[in-house]
């Protein structure tokens, strides 16, 4: 697509989301957007970069890694937003800012056993327990989140969830309070020693429902790069 639609697709964006905080009283700037880029080429993201977006989210190893190496001039924050495997942390541990996946003791446990500096991670939850998903099934949260706790190398910030698709953008409102919830309740038992602020939920059709519902970081791509060929 033409580069300047990027620019103006941010903007709008931008906008939707000065909007939606405004129509729930949150601050515009309390709401951080990850831009994702997969199946989309380096130049897009250089663009986006050149319109003041910084924080970019990719699903696959090998696709960040090729285009972390093409970008390696600009100062990009980099999160992992897809299904990482364990064998795979070690290609990225080193430069990845946030995974937003974490759906397993035994994941957690390799990203503790690779990493040399803390690492920001937040828990997939998989709240609709759909068999095509991964993450977690809502059951499984807190013993995940306290055996993160037990480890040194991760930071754990919140809560990740990717709702069933549905045309609809409202039928996501309700997995996205549900997510809020969960999160609610591991700071008011305690099961994780710091506070627990992040919810990443809200894509490209519902960003604007899941802000009013608390979100803190959105991940957009269609929204941003046009449709993914
Ligand atoms: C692709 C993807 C997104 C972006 O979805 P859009 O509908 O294109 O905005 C967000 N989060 C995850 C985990 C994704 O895989």
């Amino acid at each position: 697509m033409p580069m300047s639609t990027i620019t103006n697709n941010l903007h709008a964006v931008r906008a939707r989301i000065d909007g939606a905080a405004r129509r729930c009283g949150r601050r515009p700037e309390d709401v951080k957007l990850v831009a994702v880029s997969k199946a989309h080429p380096a130049a897009a993201i250089r663009e986006a970069f050149k319109a003041g977006q910084c924080v970019f989210g990719e699903n696959y190893v090998q696709e960040l890694i090729a285009k972390k190496d093409e970008l390696a001039d600009l100062d990009i924050e980099w999160h992992f937003v897809g299904h990482l495997q364990r064998n795979k942390v070690k290609y990225i541990i080193s430069f990845i800012r946030c995974i937003h996946s974490v759906d397993s003791i035994r994941l957690a446990e390799e990203i503790e056993r690779r990493a040399n500096d803390r690492i920001d991670c937040l828990i997939e939850v998989n709240l609709a327990e759909e068999a095509s998903k991964t993450g977690i099934p809502p059951a499984g949260v807190k013993e995940l989140a306290a055996a993160i706790s037990k480890m040194e190398k991760i930071a754990l910030k919140g809560l990740m969830t990717l709702p069933p698709l549905s045309a609809d953008p409202e039928r996501s409102r309700p997995y996205f309070r549900r997510l809020r919830t969960i999160l609610d309740e591991i700071n008011e038992k305690g099961i994780y020693p710091q506070r627990v602020t992040e919810l990443s939920m809200g894509m490209t059709a519902d960003l604007d429902a899941a802000i009013e519902e608390g979100a803190t970081i959105i991940r957009v791509g269609t929204g941003i790069f046009g449709e993914r060929i």
